[in-house]
C-alpha cells in the first residue's frame, strides 16, 4: 500500500502538461494561462472624471463659488477642451478630463443657474479624477504562466484589447462505471440492484475541473467486455473508471487493464476512503481506477485525478490543490484508524460541521458536505480546535 503523498507524487510525475491552444476569451475562462500576459495599456488610460458633474480647478472651486460653464465633455470622445481658475465643463462618467482640471465636483454638489453654477463645497486637487494608469501600468505583469483564467480576469484581458489568450489544451476524459449490480437511471432496477450514480458524479467533476468530457459508458464485470470497453476509452488524455479495483471475485478491472498492456502503476494507497484507489496507463493514457463506493470516488477524484487534469491544462504546482481555509471544529474529530481519514462536512461561517455518515457508502452526507477535514493517523481534536480544511465547493 502506498503512502499518500507518494501517490499524489506518482500520479502528477506520471503527468504532464497538454499542448497548448489559442482560444477566444470565453473558452479560456477555468483554464490556465500558458505564459506570463503584461499590459500593452494602462489603466485608465487616460485622465478620466469618475462622477457625473463639472471639471473644474480645485483651487477655484470652495463653498459658494460662482463658476461659468464653457462647455460640454462627453464620454466616448476627447473634445479637446481647456479650462481655467473661475471656469467648469459639464463632465460625464468617464469623460476624459479636460486640460487645465483638476477635480470634477459632483453634480449633486452643484446649483446650476443658466451657464453658471455654484459650488455647494471645496474640493481638493485629485477629487472624483481617474488618472491614467492609476490601476494597472503599462508592462506590468497582468497574469502569470499556469495562472487560472476567471470571469473577471476576462474582463481585464478585454480591457486591453485582447481577444484571445494562449491556454493549455483541455485533457479528453473518458469515465467507464463497473458492476453486475448497477441499473441506468430510467431503466428498472432488478431487485438487489442499485442505481449507477457515480458516472454522473464524475462527468460533473471533471467538467468541472475543466476538462472535456468525450466518452461516459457502463460496463458489467465482465473481463473481456471490459477490455473492450476500456480500449475505446484509452483514446484520449484520461480514463476515469468507477468500481471493479478492489480485492473481490468481481474485481476485474486490473485483469482487463493488464489484458491491454496496461502499465499499473500503483494499486492502494492509505487514504480512507478510498483505499482501492489504482493508477495506471496504457496508449499515453492516464488511468484511474476509483473505488465504486460513492464517496471513496468522491474523495480519491479530488486527491488524484483533479490535480493530475488540472496539471495536464498547465495549472502550476500551487493550484493542483483544494483551497485549504481555516475553520473552528464544531464537534470533537478523532482517528484511530492507521489511514488519514477525509471527514465530509459544512463549512459554514468559519466553523466546520461533520455532516451524515461518514461511511464510504453514505451519499446523502456527501451531498450536503462543502469541505474536507483530512485526519490524520491518531488525530484527536477537541470541539472548538482551530483546523484547516479543504473546500471544493
Ligand atoms: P466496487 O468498488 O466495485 O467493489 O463497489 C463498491 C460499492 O460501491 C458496491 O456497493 C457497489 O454497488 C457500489 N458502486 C460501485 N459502482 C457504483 C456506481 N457507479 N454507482 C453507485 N454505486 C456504485
Ligand atoms: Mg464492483
Amino acid at each position: 500500500m502506498t503512502c499518500e503523498a507518494d501517490a499524489i507524487s506518482a500520479v502528477l510525475a506520471k503527468v504532464a502538461p497538454l499542448k497548448v491552444c489559442t482560444e477566444p476569451l470565453i473558452d479560456a475562462v477555468g483554464r490556465f494561462a500558458a505564459r506570463d500576459l503584461f499590459a500593452g495599456r494602462s489603466l485608465p488610460g487616460f485622465d478620466n472624471s469618475a462622477m457625473d458633474g463639472y471639471a473644474v480647478v480645485a483651487e477655484s472651486c470652495h463653498a459658494s463659488a460662482r463658476l461659468r460653464v464653457i462647455g460640454e465633455q462627453p464620454a466616448g470622445e476627447d473634445r479637446g477642451l481647456t479650462i481655467r481658475a473661475g471656469e467648469a465643463i459639464r463632465i460625464f462618467t468617464g469623460a476624459p478630463l479636460p486640460a487645465g482640471a483638476d477635480a470634477v465636483i459632483m453634480q449633486e454638489d452643484v446649483t446650476r443657474d443658466g451657464t453658471t453654477i455654484v459650488a455647494q463645497c471645496g474640493m481638493e486637487p485629485g477629487e472624483f479624477v481617474r488618472r491614467k494608469g492609476s490601476d494597472l501600468a503599462e508592462g506590468q505583469k497582468i497574469l502569470s504562466g499556469g495562472e487560472g483564467i476567471a470571469a473577471q480576469t476576462l474582463a481585464l484581458l478585454a480591457s486591453q484589447g485582447v481577444a484571445e489568450i494562449e491556454v493549455g489544451a483541455r485533457p479528453r476524459v473518458a469515465i467507464i462505471s463497473t458492476g453486475d449490480e448497477l441499473a441506468r437511471v430510467g431503466d428498472q432496477p432488478a431487485p438487489g440492484q442499485i442505481f449507477e450514480s457515480n458516472s454522473i458524479m464524475l462527468h460533473a467533476l471533471t467538467q468541472i475541473t475543466g476538462a472535456e468530457v468525450t466518452l461516459v459508458e457502463h460496463c458489467g464485470d465482465d473481463r473481456e467486455r471490459l477490455t473492450e470497453t476500456f480500449r475505446r476509452g484509452l483514446k484520449g488524455d484520461a480514463l476515469i473508471v468507477s468500481g471493479g479495483v478492489s480485492v473481490g471475485d468481481h474485481d476485474l478491472v486490473k485483469p482487463a487493464l493488464r489484458a491491454l498492456g496496461a502499465e499499473i502503476d500503483l494499486w492502494r494507497v492509505a487514504i480512507k476512503p478510498g483505499k482501492p484507489f489504482l493508477f495506471g496507463h496504457a496508449f499515453g493514457c492516464c488511468i484511474f481506477g476509483l473505488p465504486g463506493n460513492p464517496v471513496s470516488a468522491f474523495v480519491t477524484f479530488l486527491k488524484f485525478v483533479r490535480p493530475a487534469l488540472l496539471k495536464m491544462m498547465g495549472a502550476t504546482e500551487e493550484h493542483l490543490g483544494l483551497r485549504q481555509v481555516p475553520a473552528r471544529l464544531a464537534t470533537k474529530v478523532t482517528n484511530d484508524s492507521d489511514r488519514p481519514h477525509y471527514l465530509r462536512g459544512e463549512l459554514r461561517a468559519g466553523q466546520f460541521t461533520i455532516v451524515g455518515r461518514q461511511e464510504s457508502h453514505a451519499l446523502f452526507g456527501l451531498s450536503r458536505a462543502n469541505a474536507l477535514l483530512r485526519a490524520a493517523p491518531g488525530a484527536n481534536f477537541a470541539p472548538g480546535e482551530n483546523v484547516m480544511v479543504e473546500l471544493w465547493a
